[in-house]
């Protein structure tokens, strides 16, 4: 919490980062706007996407079990891990049965939740970001920065820099040399890749099929050039019908991007069958929980598996706005990663508190997620397990005297202070001391009503 608390500060701090966030925030922020007008009734779409989450995750067994019976059938090896270990080792199992000396991967926030691709380098496996973002970061040797943009941290100078470092291009490359350059390379690496390895961000019950969404054609290449394609993907992702696409599709790329949609949607149903001509001979589906079932059998933050994790709660959030992705302890970063990191480790329920709990994040999820109240859910969950008797007196005896205005009034500002200090002090830190004012809200406000 130290270590979290002084990057934080030295972040915040950090003028030339937070110009290039608020640039790319503002960018975003025009483009969703115009990415809503496809919706005639945004809010109905919000409602009904938010409960079709929500019907899946309240009967997830159900349609996992659903998705297994008819992936199988397609020929997928379904595999169930537990957590990041199991998933990792399944991986590995793989790649030894087939060979496997070259991965290329699309972007996904869940193999990066497990450490797949150092993982994987460890033993020897080339891998490759196939992602334009990721594969920038990857070559900065940092994690990602955002969800949905991960390099969202880096101007153009930034990118030259990096492929002038690895590819030894110009450093007056203009964005669209920057993306062939990376076009360039990653074709060769297409060519030899012997798997590929992809997210997803949508599993469909009832066809049993893996949805990508994606803007460069990248996951497209993953996981149809290579002879095997592996999925590693959260449990929560599942969605009852095909027919739910029509609806998370568009509202993904808009709440994402400010796209109306994505430019390339796939949806994956198998390994190639004998009448076909591309397409993996092998398809293998881990179905990852890590902490994910225990926070869905929470009936309170069950709520928080609907996120489509589209990244409009991180781009609103003013914290996330001036301390940044990397700030955070884990890769799911702003108000979602505040909400889920908890459940998923133990050790990182303080993250609940670097929020204004300002409602923003609520506000503008697309799934209709009470994120702030989710953040304030934690945050007494953490205090009754890591806070003392005496905090615990000290927000009650507090609670109940800011609910009535007459007695916090009568009480002396220096005794409220000292009050303060010695029950929720510690808490508080590093802030400077929270000195209250000698005139309550309520009784400058009566008095101005008054005139
Ligand atoms: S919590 Fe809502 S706004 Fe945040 S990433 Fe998930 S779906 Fe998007």
């Amino acid at each position: 919490m130290k270590e979290f608390i002084s990057v934080t500060a030295q972040k915040a701090r950090d003028k030339v980062a937070f110009d290039k966030l608020w640039h790319n925030i503002q960018q975003y922020e025009s483009k969703v706007k115009e990415g809503k007008k496809q919706f005639k009734d945004l809010s109905l779409a919000k409602r009904t996407a938010g409960h079709i989450k929500q019907h899946a995750l309240d009967h997830l067994h159900n349609y996992l079990k659903r998705f297994e019976n008819i992936a199988k059938r397609n020929g997928v090896q379904v595999l169930w891990a537990s957590n990041s270990t199991e998933a990792l080792k399944y991986v590995d199992d793989i790649c030894q049965k087939h060979s496997i000396k070259t991965v290329i991967k699309s972007k996904s926030m869940v193999t990066e939740e497990i450490g797949l691709r150092e993982h994987l380098e460890q033993r020897g496996i080339e891998v490759y970001e196939t992602d334009l973002g990721e594969l920038i970061v990857q070559w900065s040797k940092e994690r990602p920065y955002h969800i949905v943009t991960p390099a969202m941290h880096k101007s153009r100078d930034d990118v030259a820099k990096i492929f002038n470092k690895r590819l030894g291009t110009s450093l007056d490359s203009t964005h669209e040399e920057l993306v062939g350059h990376a076009r360039k390379f990653l074709r060769g690496v297409y060519q030899r890749a012997d798997c590929g390895i992809t997210g997803a961000n949508f599993i469909v019950a009832d066809v049993g099929g893996i949805a990508i969404t994606e803007n460069e054609g990248n996951a497209r290449m993953c996981f149809s050039v290579p002879r095997v394609h592996i999925v590693i993907a959260g449990i929560e992702k599942v969605i009852p019908s095909l027919t739910d696409l029509a609806l998370f599709f568009p509202l993904l790329a808009t709440y994402g991007t400010g796209q109306w949609i994505t430019t390339y949607n796939s949806i994956v149903f198998g390994p190639r069958k004998n009448d076909e001509d591309d397409g993996p001979e092998h398809m293998y589906v881990i179905l990852l929980d890590n902490g994910r079932s225990r926070l869905l059998s929470d009936r309170k933050a069950r709520v928080a598996g609907r996120c489509i994790r589209c990244g409009a709660c991180l781009n609103n959030c003013p914290v996330y706005q001036h301390i940044g992705g990397h700030a955070y302890p884990h890769i799911y970063s702003g108000p979602i990663g505040k909400v889920i990191v908890p459940w998923f480790d133990d050790s990182l329920g303080y993250v609940s508190f670097a929020s204004s709990l300002c409602g923003k994040c609520s506000e503008v999820c697309p799934v209709e997620i009470p994120l702030h109240e989710l953040i304030q859910y934690n945050r007494v969950r953490y205090q009754e397990e890591h806070g003392s008797i005496l905090e615990a007196l000290g927000f009650y005896l507090w609670a109940w005297i800011s609910k009535i205005p007459w007695i916090e009034s009568i009480i002396p500002s220096k005794i409220k202070s000292w009050a303060f200090s010695k029950f929720i002090g510690k808490l508080w830190k590093p802030r400077k001391p929270l000195l209250f004012p000698k005139k309550t809200f309520s009784s400058i406000y009566k008095s101005i009503r008054k005139r």
